[in-house]
């Protein structure tokens, strides 16, 4: 009896760890009032992008990742404000990190001496967000990552949200575009530099903040489907009904993790699915 629900067990966790050889998953996490998404690539590679503001994210990542598996190979830190990099102080901890990508500015709040304390701790690969850089991650040469910011054209203001590192993951024809905190300005700006920029996928900026989004990056971007990471009930009045309302007006598919808890998106490159927890 024992050794059948052991069997049983392993069966679920090898359905839970086991990406088909040729897929992409992307998995927005509901981890209240922050960003956390896990990204698993073919051939295995992990990659975290913001922590959320908790230890939510350790369950989280317990259920995606195989129980034996301690390592990620990519952590990204969008901006260390406390509801994207709290959750990374846990993560640091528990498990052992190959690659760190951030911006290299602490900000002011102590979270961000926390933060570099931490990394240089931790031993791993540390890469300051240049933007332009493009990394290939594994052998598949369409699947790679590129970061678009802190860009020195971006006009910036001087706090952490308006430097948050930007990327884009490309999977064969898709690709997720991750925004972390920045504003409107820094969306058009982005526009501006990298003419063309489209994604299938936005994490919507700010928490769907209306500063943080417009009509103009929206309609150049033309996501298919967008996300808004958020907590229930939050102080901040996050997602704005502005937002919603442009993002409806523009026919995108919006899931959010106060609403739809984890968000789940596979690709191989070509077809695009999305599995909701509610
Ligand atoms: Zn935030």
């Amino acid at each position: 009896m024992v050794f059948a629900l052991l069997l049983a067990n392993l069966f679920v966790w090898l359905a839970l760890a086991g990406t088909s050889q040729n897929e992409l998953m992307v998995d927005f996490f509901d981890v209240g009032q922050g960003d956390a998404a896990f990204v698993r690539l073919p051939q295995g590679t992990q990659m975290l992008i913001d922590g959320g503001p908790g230890q939510a994210v350790l369950e989280k990542l317990g259920k995606a990742m195989p129980f034996y598996d301690r390592e990620i190979d990519w952590v990204i830190l969008s901006h260390p404000d406390r509801d994207h990099v709290n959750g990374l102080f846990a993560v640091l901890k528990n498990y052992r990190i190959k690659n760190i990508v951030w911006s290299g500015m602490p900000g002011e709040a102590a979270e961000g001496k926390e933060w570099i304390n931490d990394v240089a701790k931790e031993g791993a690969n540390v890469i300051l967000a240049a933007p332009g850089e493009k990394f290939d991650l594994g052998s598949d040469p369409s699947c790679f990552f590129e970061v678009l910011a802190p860009a020195a054209a971006i006009p910036s203001g001087s706090g952490n949200n308006d430097l948050s590192v930007v990327v884009r993951l490309a999977y064969g024809a898709r690709k997720f575009l991750f925004t972390g905190d920045i504003a409107a300005k820094e969306g058009q700006a982005l526009e501006n530099i990298y003419p063309g920029l489209a994604a299938d996928v936005l994490k919507v900026a700010h928490h769907g903040s209306k500063y943080g989004t417009d009509g103009a990056f929206l309609s150049a971007l033309a996501p298919a489907a967008a996300v808004i990471s958020v907590g229930q009930g939050n102080s901040y009045g996050h997602p704005s009904p502005e937002v919603l309302e442009i993002l409806s007006g523009y026919g995108i598919k919006t899931l959010r993790t106060d609403q739809n808890g984890d968000i789940l998106f596979r690709t191989d490159g070509e077809r695009l699915f999305v599995r909701t927890q509610q």
